[in-house]
């Protein structure tokens, strides 16, 4: 049985250290009795040494929100996907919606998702409609977000990607997508995915839901919505929210 992929985006919390290793314990404990889930965390980059440190399992790694397309140079406050490698960092998240807001085009994540694989690091490509329309302009928005996001990809290296599929207005909102629809847009993503690569490869590559994930409807987004597993941020922080959410899809 393929593992269910958790990624906990940590985003910009929390604010002390202590804090980060009694999230990071807490989800350790979980993660080493495991036999059905592989967790990711994605700390904020100051904390990544000090928990990698701690890790103890196989089931759990430590990934990164974001690296520089470049891989060292003169460019003040970036951190590259070699350094995070060096860290021991296994998955960066690259366009998350946050980062879209702030500017980050497909130009600039297609480069970034090309450094990350050359570094041997899996991006976690997030991709994501910004709003509904009645005309089902979205899908085509959807469509070529993952086709420029994914320009620089070729066919053998396209395993090594997770897509986070995001639907921007469900994050930090109040509830998630139906999960009808999340099913609806899986394979809508994998249809994208195997117009390009072809059906095998797109059968083999993880698609994740985020977007007001929390430990009531995690369990009924995998089973209903045909994701491989999901991107969670608020939740990640909770550390009860986030135990208990772990524990409802170890279950499934
Ligand atoms: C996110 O920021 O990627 C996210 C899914 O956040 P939240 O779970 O808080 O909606």
């Amino acid at each position: 049985m393929k593992r269910k992929i958790i990624v906990g985006n940590w985003k910009m919390n929390p604010t002390t250290l202590e804090e980060a290793k009694r999230i990071f314990n807490f989800t350790k404990k979980i993660a080493k009795k495991s036999s059905s889930l592989h967790i990711v965390l994605c700390p904020p980059s100051v904390y990544i040494s000090s928990l990698r440190s701690r890790k103890a399992t196989p089931c759990l790694g430590i990934g990164a929100q974001n690296a520089h397309f470049e891989e060292q140079g003169s460019f003040t406050g970036e951190i590259s996907a070699l350094m995070l490698k060096d860290l021991g960092v296994t998955h960066i998240i690259v366009g998350h919606s946050e980062r879209r807001a702030g500017g980050e085009t497909d130009e600039v994540i297609s480069k970034k998702v090309e450094t990350v694989l050359e570094a041997g690091i899996h991006p976690i490509l997030c991709v994501g409609e910004k709003e509904r329309d009645h005309n089902s302009l979205y899908l085509e928005i959807l469509k070529n977000q993952i086709k420029n996001s994914l320009s620089k990809v070729p066919k053998r290296l396209i395993n090594q990607i997770i897509i986070a599929y995001e639907p921007v207005w469900a994050i930090g909102a109040k509830e998630p997508m139906d999960p009808v629809i999340i099913e609806e847009m899986s394979i809508f993503v994998r249809k994208v995915i195997s117009d390009i690569y072809g059906r095998d490869n797109a059968i083999a590559t993880p698609v994740l839901y985020g977007g007001s994930v929390n430990f009531r409807n995690a369990g009924d987004i995998i089973v209903k919505g045909g994701v491989d597993g999901l991107l969670v941020g608020r939740e990640s922080v909770n550390v009860l929210g986030f135990v208990e959410l772990l524990k409802a899809i170890e279950l499934i």
